[in-house]
């Protein structure tokens, strides 16, 4: 019997390209291969990444600021905030022409900028390990430290970048606004870069100094949306055991000790494929009857199926 899902879905980075008229472009074949969902009758809810965006969004708003001395540092919060808009207005607009071309007229598409609640205890915030924005010498990294209170650390050999801390998600400040509309059948996407960081300072919602991963800022929307599934898009069709090496194996279908294990083995690259299982890891094991699936844009539809992608279940 055919059932209609309500799915949340995370974009990755390969969804919206690097720069502006990238974007325009890659939005068009997201938007084609979200409506394919929506066109089988399932609740699609959007969450995307925005690490270029960010980066670009940063990088610009500083150049602002060495400029005009009048314009001081942008904070990060700010820029996440910017770059949901400016990558909902894409999405917003690729998928409503989409949507008309199948002949959903009506169906509306709208954007909800975001906030999520972090735990300001959150170790992450002692060890900032996520490196945003543009390269920088040594004399540079300095200056911005002195400046703004910045953290700076050696990238590889390529300069200095700014680092942030990488803090867990703990609330969607925004979750019953983005309920009503999704129980309403509006296509909603929020969330946009795992969301505008805040953390609560008694009715005052502050801006912190960090960016959430997407990945599980989504798992925690499709807990609180009581969704069927999370489908994290991505740049690889499946995840793998010994992932570039001689011996790599596609994973097909995991139980959650199964992925666990693998997790503990270190199969999966920090900052790329290991917040993705343990996102699917938590959410496919928060509820009875949750899935998560991790596969490729394009095999979004075959994925559902049970065609590819790797699946993630109690
Ligand atoms: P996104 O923008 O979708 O979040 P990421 O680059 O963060 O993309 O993560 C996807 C990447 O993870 C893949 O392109 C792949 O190179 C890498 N990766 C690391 N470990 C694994 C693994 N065990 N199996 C599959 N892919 C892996
Ligand atoms: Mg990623």
């Amino acid at each position: 019997m055919y059932k209609r899902k309500r799915i949340v879905i995370a974009l990755g980075g390969n969804a919206l390209g690097n720069t502006l008229p990238e974007q325009m472009e890659a939005v068009k074949t997201t938007a084609k291969a979200l409506c394919d969902l929506i066109e089988e009758g399932h609740q699609v809810v959007v969450v995307h990444g925005n690490g270029p965006q960010v980066g670009m969004i940063n990088n610009a708003m500083a150049a602002l600021s060495r400029e005009d001395k009048n314009q001081p540092n942008t904070p990060l919060s700010v820029s996440v905030a910017m770059s949901q808009a400016y990558i909902g207005y894409d999405l917003q607009n690729a998928l409503r022409e989409e949507l008309r071309k199948r002949g959903f007229m009506r169906t509306p598409v709208v954007t909800v900028v975001t906030q999520v609640r972090v735990d300001p205890a959150d170790p992450a915030f002692k060890n900032p390990s996520k490196p945003i924005g543009h390269f920088m010498s040594k004399e540079e990294a300095q200056y911005q430290e002195k400046t703004y209170g910045h953290i700076m650390k050696e990238d590889a050999g390529r300069g200095y970048r700014r680092v942030v801390a990488s803090p867990k998600p703990v609330e969607i400040v925004e979750q019953d606004a983005i309920n009503s509309l999704v129980d309403a059948n509006k296509i909603v996407i929020c969330c946009g870069g795992g969301g505008i960081p805040v953390v609560l300072n008694g009715d005052h919602l502050k801006g912190a100094s960090a960016v959430i991963d997407k990945d599980f800022a989504s798992s925690l929307l499709a807990q609180r949306l009581d969704a069927d599934m999370l489908i994290i898009l991505t740049a690889v069709e499946k995840a793998a055991i010994n992932f570039g090496k001689e011996n790599e194996k596609w994973l097909d279908d995991l139980t959650i000790e199964e992925a666990r294990q693998y997790i503990a083995e270190g199969h999966f690259a920090a900052g790329s494929m290991l917040p993705k299982i343990q996102a699917a890891v938590d959410f496919a094991s928060s509820a009875a009857g949750r899935t998560a699936l991790i596969t490729l844009l394009e095999k979004a539809r075959d994925g559902i199926q049970g065609k590819t992608g790797t699946r993630i279940h109690l």
